[in-house]
């Protein structure tokens, strides 16, 4: 978003520096303004502008502006219609409580809908303000337009938001401001490069009730040491723990072997370990050991909260000499205790600029820990924090091997590793799985028509288009060149039958900006296990299908024969596989996202970590 234009630049060539980022901040959807000022101009053409190099249309949203009619036959109304036939989407603004400006909404169906930081602070005090939004989230999710708050300011709001349903925002309590070009940031902007929204994965922020429940491990507080050990011997110690905790790929592991060699070097009545979920902006107790301390299991808290929370968001390691006489402090049920005088050491794990947990360490008694105390357990959170941290890069590594590079969809190494465990669990419970095999329609002539870049750009709308159209839940997997496979939970043949026709009229309807004709696909339907004892046999069997309804004229879905012995020798030709990216080539090749993490990486609502307060 383009939220500190500079003053002297008129609205065209702001437009124009505007979409010049645009190649810069791909994959993520760059919200452009469109004011009044453009919409009049007769040097404004979208269509231009969506051939300039470096522009995805489908990443691009003109943000129109608030006033002035946009009926058919207005400037803003005309502009409305170039765009979006230019392959561009479209932001509008609410206008307030009660009338957002529902006519504006359905004549435009824009694809964002922008919640002012005004209506937005208005939500926390007034339940009225509440009940509008959330009749807004249904009218704005009837007809497919998301919603993004802006000014989401502190944690209260956050929640009051993804509560009501609203899945993006900005504002100081998510992320601090992203600028791209150093020379107008002012202090508390992250300047990024041009890579930072390629590798930024994201996610978002889910009200903690929603969240997995965590499973706290209740450790034994095990033999611990009676008093500081000295230098040399904490030395050995900690090489000892360095060793031990890079050995291992499992953060629960490294969890483990923390709890049980620390208490050796450290004297302690407590010590529990959270793991920072930015995803709920909450606190989770993965390990507890020691004194009253069971009642902090599967107990997750707001980021915040407490003296825990409070150090946590500093970043810094803190002694504190009295938990009862801290400010932040507050109890959590169950941990009172009337003679209670206690200290606590809070040590942030942090790893680079990640802050991703914490370490809590008690000691009955005030003043309980000397600075070298803290200085030693820092240094062992410090070791904690970076193999943990690696653990966590080898899961997502993993992940991302199993990920299409173009498409951010599942690629085959996911079919290969995932496939036969998702048929288990649907033979074991008795369901029905919906497989549809989708080929893209005389595709050869995208690519010879705009060139390989243009065949690019259409496989990456198409896969955002199939996420679009099927449930959160399911599956969508590039199967091949301008092949997909989809996986359905728990789908007969007539259910998949209409996913099948909806993902067909929705692949021939998207935007399509670039030359030639439109994109249309040929789609096979078979079901699990009717159609074939194992998935793949399923698949085979949409295959056949895919293949007849390309003879029957392309654009066209067709359902695979009930299951025949002999399906699978009949095949034509066995299950297609394409090139595996190896984990070596996944180290190097930047993330790509689905077309549903493509839209939320503007807006994310994860709150990132504040470079500035890390050590
Ligand atoms: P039809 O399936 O309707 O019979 O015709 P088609 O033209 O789609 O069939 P064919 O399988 O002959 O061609 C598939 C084309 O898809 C050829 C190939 O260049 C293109 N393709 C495959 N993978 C990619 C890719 O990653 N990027 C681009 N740009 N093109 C690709
Ligand atoms: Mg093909
Ligand atoms: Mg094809």
């Amino acid at each position: 978003m383009i939220s500190r234009p500079p003053s002297d630049l008129d609205p065209i060539a702001l437009a124009q520096r505007a979409l010049d980022s645009a190649q810069q901040t791909s994959p993520a959807v760059l919200f452009v303004p469109c004011p009044q000022g453009i919409a009049d101009s007769g040097a404004f053409q979208p269509a231009q502008l969506a051939t300039r190099p470096g522009v995805v249309p489908s990443e691009v949203a003109w943000t129109l502006p608030r006033d002035g009619s946009i009926d058919e036959g207005s400037a803003i109304g005309d502009r409305a219609a170039e765009l979006r036939a230019a392959g561009f989407l479209l932001a509008l603004e609410a206008e307030g409580w009660p009338t957002v400006g529902h006519e504006r909404i359905l004549a435009v169906r824009p694809d964002y809908l922008l919640l002012r930081a005004e209506l937005v602070a208005g939500l926390r005090d007034s339940l009225t303000a509440r009940a509008e939004l959330a009749g807004l989230i249904s009218f704005a999710a009837r007809l497919d337009v998301r919603l993004i708050a802006r000014g989401v300011d502190d944690q209260a709001t956050a929640m009051t938001l993804v509560a009501l349903g609203v899945q993006f925002g900005s504002g100081e309590h998510l992320s601090a401001p992203l600028v791209l070009d150093g020379a107008v940031a002012v202090p508390g902007d992250q300047v990024v490069g041009p890579s930072w929204f390629r590798q930024h994965e994201p996610r978002k922020l889910e009200a903690p009730e929603r969240a997995a429940l965590v499973a706290t491990r209740v450790a034994d507080l095990p033999e611990h040491a009676v008093e500081a050990p000295a230098d040399d011997t904490f030395a050995h110690a900690l090489g000892e723990i360095a060793q031990r905790v890079q050995a291992e790929h499992d953060p629960m592991r490294i969890l483990n072997v923390i709890t049980e060699l620390l208490p050796r070097i450290m004297p302690m009545s407590a010590l529990a370990i959270f793991d920072a979920s930015w995803e709920t902006d909450t606190l989770r107790p993965l390990v507890v050991a020691g004194q009253d301390i069971e009642a902090l299991r599967d107990q997750p808290f707001p980021m915040s909260k407490g003296i825990t929370g409070w150090a946590f968001m500093r970043g810094l390691p803190y002694n504190c000499d009295n938990t009862v006489a801290h400010p932040a402090a507050s109890t959590v049920p169950g941990t009172e205790r009337d003679d209670a005088t206690e200290s606590l050491l809070v040590i942030p794990l942090v790893a680079g600029d990640h802050r991703i947990g914490v370490l809590d360490v008690w000691r009955n008694g005030a003043n309980a820990f000397s600075t070298r105390d803290l200085e030693h357990c820092a240094l062992v959170a410090h070791v904690t924090a970076a193999a943990w941290h690696n653990a966590q890069l080898y899961h997502q590594l993993e992940d991302r091997a199993r990920t299409d590079s173009l498409t951010g969809l599942h690629n085959t190494r996911w079919w290969d590793e995932m496939a036969a465990q998702e048929a288990a669990r649907v033979l074991r419970g008795g369901a029905e799985i919906g497989v549809l095999l989708l080929d893209l329609d005389h595709f050869k002539r995208v690519n010879d028509t705009g060139g390989h870049a243009a065949g690019d750009r259409t496989l990456r709308n198409v896969a955002r288009t199939l996420r679009a159209a099927v449930r959160t839940g399911d599956e969508v997997v590039r199967f091949g060149g301008e092949e997909f496979l989809i996986l359905l939970h728990e789908s007969g043949m007539d259910g998949a039958l209409r996913v099948a026709e909806t993902v067909r009229h929705a692949v021939a309807t998207m935007p399509h900006p670039e030359p030639g004709p439109p994109v249309t696909a040929s789609v096979g339907v078979a079901v699990f296990p009717a159609n074939g004892p194992t998935l793949d046999d399923a698949v085979r069997a949409a295959d056949l299908a895919m293949y007849r309804a390309k003879a029957q004229g392309r654009n066209r879905v067709a359902a695979a024969e009930p299951a025949q012995p002999s399906t699978a020798a009949a095949s034509p030709r066995r299950v297609r596989r394409t090139a595996v990216p190896t984990l070596t080539f996944a180290l190097q090749a930047a993330p790509t996202c689905t077309a549903e993490h493509r839209s939320s990486l503007s807006t994310d609502l994860r709150p990132q970590p504040h470079s500035s307060d890390v050590p």
